[in-house]
């Protein structure tokens, strides 16, 4: 789970896809029964990182971007 720094919402994003992406650009979001986070893209599976989260996802409640910390809260 990811908390934004900014406004404190848990898993609460956008990814943004690069202008080049050629893909139809669907993203679901999945937690799995350990409340582990996975991100799928047209198909592709894929746990997201720390790393990831702060290149490409933007934050759906503030708009923060680079704003991303691992949260331990439990929804
Ligand atoms: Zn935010």
């Amino acid at each position: 789970m990811f908390v934004c720094r900014k406004c404190k919402k848990v898993d609460n994003f956008d990814l943004m896809l690069s202008h080049g992406y050629q893909g139809e650009g669907k993203v679901e979001k999945i937690v799995d029964a350990n409340g582990k986070m996975m991100i799928t893209v047209d198909g592709y599976t894929f746990v997201p990182d720390l790393d990831f989260m702060n290149n490409y996802a933007v934050c759906g409640y503030c708009g923060g971007i680079y704003c991303w910390d691992y949260s331990k809260q439990v929804k």
